[in-house]
């Protein structure tokens, strides 16, 4: 589950990770109390209004309708409401969004912690995640803060180095001063970072996280390191421990039909393409995905419609596939092991008697027990439904009616 800005550091901040603090605000005028509140807090009189959606990128995103980037300095009190209403309501597309970009329902007023003074103020990376290949965490981090990773990664990959940690003792005191060594850090700030990192690393393990990246982290001009920024993901499996981040998910952040889907028992992700699928298993939905695309077509959803695949559940899924405007045409695509193929076939044509007139062409290849009673049935039903019996001539099929 991933996690807003605001919230991440708020999970941070519990565990003495230093922030750049803020307050969320819902609208302008609520942001211009949020203002004040963090001036009474901090004494700070520049703030920064950052858009909270779950995308990185936002501060060269633009707001569609106001030409706004999503993360605005607004040096004064004056100058907050301005700002937040350039934002909150807008929708935010970054290079993580899609060109219809993330609708901002709340912004976080924070304080501006760029300001001058003895030193430059720097931005370094830093990510904490598993090593699936060692089974072990790692930290990973960077001089090069407050930019694209990826293409610093791309670019310039000496510049980014990894720190792994032994799960049976933990961080150790060398591995956070070679980190702060390897940022060049000396004096106080030398010192903070390495109370920073062992900060990040007891909150990432504390929340059962799966991925922590903070970019930037930021050494202020009088020698503070804080978390400017961050992304957190939590593991699914582990939310169960932690009712309080449980309660965090935004479910306007996620697609509607996948979360409809999530709550129909099926396992659906929304894909661009044009050729709606239904299998059972996970293994023959990737394989069915694979066959549309040499048939030509994309697919328009990856859907496991799992090991009972009875009548209601085929309606259900029938109604998910036909929620997405793009589909123009649907390959069922179904092996009979336990779940027997004339009930499948039956199932089909039922929920297409149920749902009424579907506006597009379904091919059904039905394979496994009563696969030739199943193939009779459905040719018999008189509907809109071609069968198949070969997966070739399934994909045959489907290209046929796309052309
Ligand atoms: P992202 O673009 O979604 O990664 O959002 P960030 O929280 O990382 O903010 C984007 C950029 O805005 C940062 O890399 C900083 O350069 C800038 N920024 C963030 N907070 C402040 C601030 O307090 N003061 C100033 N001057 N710039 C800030
Ligand atoms: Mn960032």
């Amino acid at each position: 589950m991933n996690l807003h800005e605001y919230q991440g550091k708020s999970l941070l901040k519990k565990y003495g990770v230093a922030i750049q603090e803020g307050i969320v605000a819902d609208t302008p005028q609520q942001a211009v109390e949020a203002a004040k509140e963090l001036n009474a807090q901090t004494g700070t009189e520049w703030y920064v209004v950052k858009a909270q959606i779950h995308a990185g990128g936002r501060g060269k995103g633009v707001v569609t309708e106001t030409g706004s980037n999503g993360v605005v300095l607004a040096k004064g009190l004056d100058k907050v409401e301005g700002v937040a209403a350039g934002i909150l309501g807008g929708h935010l597309v970054t290079k993580q969004t899609n060109a219809k970009g993330k609708k901002v329902n709340k912004v976080l007023i924070a304080q501006d912690v760029y300001y001058p003074g003895e030193s430059e103020p720097s931005e370094f990376y830093m990510s904490v995640l598993m090593n699936r290949e060692t089974g072990r965490n790692i930290i990973m981090y960077s001089t090069e803060g407050g930019m694209d990773i990826e293409a610093v990664a791309e670019q310039t990959p000496h510049l980014i180095f990894k720190e792994e940690i032994d799960p049976k003792v933990g961080l150790q005191g060398f591995q956070a001063r070679k980190i702060a060594f390897n940022l060049g850090l000396s004096g106080e700030a030398f010192k903070q970072m390495v109370k920073f990192v062992f900060a990040l690393y007891a909150a990432y393990e504390g929340i059962d996280a799966s991925m922590f990246e903070i970019n930037p982290v930021l050494k202020t001009s009088d020698n503070k390191i804080i978390a400017v920024d961050s992304k957190v993901t939590v593991d699914d499996s582990a939310l169960y421990r932690h009712a309080d981040i449980a309660e965090m998910r935004d479910t306007t952040e996620e697609d509607p039909v996948e979360l409809e889907a999530k709550e129909a028992g099926l396992n659906y992700v929304n894909l661009d393409g044009n050729v709606g699928c239904m299998v059972n298993g996970a293994g023959l939905a990737m394989a069915t995905m694979d066959i549309i695309k040499l048939s030509g077509g994309e697919p328009a959803n990856f859907l496991d419609v799992g090991g009972t695949a009875d009548a209601e559940r085929v309606e259900k899924a029938f109604r998910m596939i036909l929620k997405d405007p793009n589909v123009e045409a649907i390959l069922i695509n179904i092996f009979g092991g336990i779940v027997r193929c004339d009930r499948v076939a039956q199932g089909v044509v039922d929920a297409y008697k149920n749902i009424g007139d579907i506006p597009v062409p379904i091919i059904v290849r039905l394979q496994g027990t009563n696969a030739e009673e199943a193939k009779r049935l459905i040719d018999e039903s008189g509907l809109n439904v071609l069968s198949a019996v070969l997966l070739k001539e399934a994909a045959q099929k489907v290209s046929e009616v796309l052309s």
